[in-house]
């Protein structure tokens, strides 16, 4: 049983990256700010705590986002593999997680603050089905238009200058510190994101010692 974390910059695609190693694996994917977003729009309690916090691009106290962690994983059936993306933020939630639970990779995915923010600020979704497209490497066949339900692309709410701006310093001065505690234990991998989804897909499974990505069979 596989149990991975993915980090890097916003923009770095690690979202991305963890789908496709969840999907082909068959690992559970954990993404936090995904979590966070389902409950926006579901207008959960949860979310009229969270919501003008994450629209600022600030961190989501870390007794909320351990809640979720704990909850989460506490549901999960151990026969499985996970892969965690979105966490931990800060030192705190990296001890809280390394008291309670183990990992044996953490991914980490390089990518230059300036290209991770130009990719954020071209990332769209599709309001309709969700379907994500990058208007830099994956645009949909006619502008703002889903391809496959043909609803309305958006940007998300934190996809702003302003808000990638603050979430990229946070990365830098509160995230990235986190390695440390993980490479105390020697079990950080460091991978170029700079190429195409599929060069890095197939960085990261070389460095896990994982079978190379059949892109065209998934
Ligand atoms: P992401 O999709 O990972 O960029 O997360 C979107 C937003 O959710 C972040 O900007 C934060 O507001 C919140 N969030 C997600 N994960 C965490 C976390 N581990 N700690 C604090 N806030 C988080």
């Amino acid at each position: 049983m596989q149990k991975y974390i993915i980090m890097g910059p916003q923009g770095c695609g690690k979202g991305t990256q963890a789908t496709l190693l969840a999907k082909d694996l068959g690992l559970t994917h954990f993404s936090v700010g995904d979590i966070f977003r389902w409950n926006v729009a579901a207008h959960t309690k949860l979310a009229a705590r969270i919501k003008r916090i994450m629209d600022a691009g600030e961190l989501v106290p870390d007794e909320l986002v351990e809640e979720i962690i704990r909850r989460r994983l506490d549901q999960h059936d151990w026969n499985y593999g996970y892969i965690i993306d979105g966490f931990p933020r800060n030192a705190k939630q990296a001890r809280f997680f390394l008291e309670s639970y183990d990992v044996d990779a953490v991914v980490h995915i390089n990518l230059p603050a300036e290209v991770a923010q130009r990719r954020a600020l071209s990332r769209r979704t599709c309001t309709g089905c969700g379907m994500e497209y990058n208007l830099m490497h994956r645009p949909p066949a006619v502008a703002e238009t889903c391809d496959a339900c043909g609803e309305r692309l958006a940007s998300r709410r934190d996809d702003t200058v302003e808000a990638l701006a603050k979430r990229l310093h946070d990365y830098d001065t509160k995230t990235r510190p986190t390695l440390e505690l993980f490479e105390q234990k020697e079990i950080v991998v460091y991978v170029d994101g700079s190429g195409t989804v599929a060069e890095t897909q197939n960085r990261i499974r070389e460095l896990l010692k994982l079978p190379q990505w059949a892109a065209a069979a998934s």
